[in-house]
């Protein structure tokens, strides 16, 4: 199904490219500008399987899409400008911002050389058990599961299900089903109790995995100093907000916003929402981050920023800047709108 999905969001892509459509559609739906969103940016990898391929892009690539920006002559821009243009409505030039979500260490290693090349800001949401080492990456723990074993035995809604995972295409039919299981289970607390038990049947050390990608406070102490950087809050455990009680939720923003700001002693005012798709993040949350004195909330909904975003600061869109689509021809499609468009149904705001 995910292979289906990502074949026509391929062939979309690729016909808006050769079709020339984008460029008829870019006056409609390029807005003012776009906030990219990223995880890690790394060399790319051999191996076959790779689940989580799509939260990764290359250094090269990043490059490509900065290259492309500057020669359209479009401002790279912080959150906070972003801000402030959609509040003073000022829109004279268009505009791209770029923010990398989690906090992990190949942002710093990778992303921020290549954005020294064009002098260009970019926002690092922090996840503050990620910071504190204490994080819960599961996804990446199931890869690792996965990866190495070559049967997986789990209880699925009381049925015993056993997923043979000898080859790269089963191992990835078993990624999928496992992980759409695990999203959709009631509470955060049900995914660790799972993953824990994967973990240890498996021999993965799940405790090593965040301290290994994320970046420390320390860490981070040293690269919020950069003048290009800004931290931003990602919650503090990474749950899904919507499906917490109201307490939980506002505790997760309010709280992972005092921690970072503790650790970094720099004032944190812009929230990415973990998962941030409908299911994680909607009219509730963005209240709550109004009220809970964020400037800017931004989701994982597609969209390009039109000036009526500036009614919805706490719930903006962004691009994707997806691992699996990593070729320079889509770039222009992706900045003109079209792509976007294409997924969030032809909407200009979606904010509910
Ligand atoms: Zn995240």
């Amino acid at each position: 199904m995910k292979q289906f999905r990502n074949t026509v969001i391929r062939a979309g892509l690729g016909a808006l490219y050769f079709t020339r459509a984008h460029y008829l559609l870019q006056p409609i739906f390029a807005g003012v500008g776009a906030i990219f969103m990223l995880h890690h940016v790394r060399p790319a990898r051999d191996a076959e399987f790779q689940p989580n391929r799509h939260l990764e892009v290359a250094p090269e690539f990043l490059r490509a899409m900065l290259s492309h920006l500057k020669s359209r002559d479009i401002d790279i821009i912080s959150m906070d400008e972003v801000h402030q243009r959609l509040a003073e409505r000022n829109f004279s030039r268009r505009f791209a911002c770029f923010t990398l979500d989690d906090g992990y260490r190949d942002n710093r290693d990778f992303a921020l050389p290549v954005m020294r090349e064009f002098d260009a800001p970019l926002t690092v949401y922090v996840a503050s058990d990620f910071a504190e080492g204490s994080g819960r990456l599961w996804w990446i723990a199931l890869e690792m599961v996965i990866a190495k074993a070559s049967r997986i035995e789990v209880e699925i809604g009381g049925t015993a299900v056993r997923l043979d995972t000898t080859t790269a295409a089963a191992k990835q039919a078993a990624f999928d089903r496992l992980h759409v299981w695990l999203r959709g289970l009631p509470g955060e607390f049900d995914v660790q109790r799972e993953m824990t038990a994967l973990c240890k049947r498996h021999g993965i050390d799940e405790a090593a995995i965040c301290p290994s990608l994320c970046m420390s406070w320390d860490e981070l102490k040293v690269f919020a100093d950069d003048p290009l950087i800004s931290i931003g809050a990602h919650t503090i455990t990474h749950c899904n907000l919507a499906r917490q009680t109201a307490e939980i939720a506002s505790h997760e923003m309010a709280t992972s916003r005092m921690r970072i700001e503790d650790a970094l002693q720099r004032p944190v005012v812009h929230l990415a929402y973990p998962y941030g798709d409908k299911v994680a993040a909607g009219a509730r949350e963005f209240a709550m981050a109004h009220t809970a004195g964020f400037k800017t909330g931004v989701t994982t909904r597609p969209g390009m920023v039109f000036p009526e975003n500036a009614g919805h600061l706490t719930a903006l869109p962004r691009v994707s800047l997806n691992g699996n689509y990593q070729d320079e021809r889509i770039l222009p499609v992706l900045t003109s709108g079209a792509a976007t468009a294409m997924w969030n149904g032809f909407r200009r705001i979606d904010a509910a």
